[in-house]
């Protein structure tokens, strides 16, 4: 069995005067003692040695590192913000003439990259709905380079069959990305055939809501060519993560399995509460969730299925009502994102997808009436739940 949280506990970085903590690199460049030597670190070629912390950096690496571990890949990249990996990533594979699928329910800020910014770069894009395997067959091409999508999607929570997709894609020499900011630990997309593994640092993995950051795992090779200063994304489009803030994610990171335990068991609780109560409710835990079987083919079972899930009050209406007075009640916070102790609520429809025209969040079944949980790290979730519950019988809902 694959165990993620070990692989990151037993990671040993110490400090420069024998701290427990690794030593923070406040500089943005480093001195050489040999003019030769700065000329091979700069062609990458030199280990050990630093030369611009926008090309590396101790801290970063430290950070990339603990990322590899928990995503089992060979390397990793941090980037300044998820964007910044997802950007990076996408414009790395894809070149004028190349064709990209990716899932149509994704990230609002990744949709708008790919409807409204890639194609000027020459670069033709087929969403799809990734529960579809045959369509998704179908619309393969000869320049096909990447299928993109995220395991559990933001913010219908469909689940994503990583497996299967990666079956069909890998003799086709088709790099496979996944966005797996909804699942750390839970899901170890690359143990399923992933080549390539992105996160948000910005939500479960830093989990405190104050910084953004992202991450790029793969292959050696393809972390190597983000970097490479002459033509790496990473590197020139300069979305670069700073120390200090990569240092206060790693230690986060460390108690990243003991969250996301509890916002999942925090989460399957709520979900059934709420289903019972006759709210209309989407988590991947629920059996009657569509991909409630594929998601438990895919997971490391003591992280359970996360702590996102949504509901649908009928109306925008509703929905603001509802989330106004929950805020109001110290439920939680209306703000989006996730991954935070405390729940943030949002209607994704106005906020976070608000990039997605509103005839096609129609048709994708994203309704006005949505409101997505970030369910927080409550201590006593069935008090979380009663107060949920009186918000709905105050307003008329239930
Ligand atoms: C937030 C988010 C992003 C973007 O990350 P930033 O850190 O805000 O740039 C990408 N994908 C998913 C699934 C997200 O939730």
């Amino acid at each position: 069995m694959f165990k993620p949280a070990d692989k990151i506990q037993d990671l040993q970085f110490f400090g420069e005067f024998g701290g427990v903590n690794p030593s923070i690199s406040d500089s943005s460049t480093y001195t050489f003692l040999a003019a030769k030597t700065m000329f091979d670190t700069f062609e990458g070629n030199t280990d050990g040695c630093y030369l611009y912390s926008r090309h590396s950096s101790p801290s970063n690496l430290y950070l990339a590192q603990a990322l590899a571990q928990l995503e089992n890949t060979q390397d990793a990249n941090v980037t300044a913000s998820g964007m910044g990996a997802i950007t990076a990533t996408l414009m790395q594979l894809c070149k004028k003439g190349d064709h990209l699928i990716a899932s149509r329910t994704i990230y609002g800020g990744t949709y708008a990259f790919l409807k409204n910014f890639l194609p000027d770069f020459g670069v033709e894009i087929d969403f799809v709905d990734i529960t579809n395997i045959d369509k998704i067959k179908t619309l393969i091409k000869p320049n096909t380079k990447a299928v993109y999508f995220e395991t559990v999607s933001n913010p219908l929570l469909e689940v994503a069959d990583v497996a299967t997709i990666a079956t069909i894609c890998k003799p086709l020499g088709i790099q496979v990305v996944v966005d797996n900011t909804f699942s750390p630990l839970s899901v170890t997309p690359a143990n399923l055939g992933a080549d390539i593994v992105i996160h948000s640092l910005t939500k479960y993995i830093n989990g405190s809501s104050d910084t953004v950051g992202g991450v790029v795992c793969g292959s050696t090779d393809f972390i190597n060519s983000l970097k490479n200063v002459n033509n790496g994304a990473c590197m020139l489009l300069g979305s670069t993560m700073d120390s200090f803030r990569s240092a206060s994610i790693l230690k986060n990171m460390r108690t990243l399995h003991l969250r996301m335990k509890q916002h999942s068991a925090n989460g399957l609780y709520l979900a059934q509460a709420l289903q019972n109560l006759g709210v209309k409710t989407v988590y991947p835990g629920l059996e009657q969730h569509p991909s409630h079987q594929i998601f438990k083919s895919m997971y490391n079972a003591e992280f359970g299925f996360g702590g996102m899930l949504t509901i649908d009050v009928g109306s925008l209406e509703n929905a603001n009502a509802v989330m106004e007075l929950m805020q109001e009640r110290n439920i939680g916070y209306l703000a989006v994102s996730l991954g935070f102790y405390k729940t943030l609520f949002s209607a994704p429809g106005t906020s976070t997808s608000s990039e997605i025209p509103e005839d096609e969040q129609k048709e994708m079944g994203l309704s006005n009436g949505l409101i997505r949980f970030s369910i927080g790290l409550d201590n006593d979730i069935e008090r979380t739940f009663q107060l949920i519950k009186s918000c709905l019988v105050d307003l008329n809902i239930l």
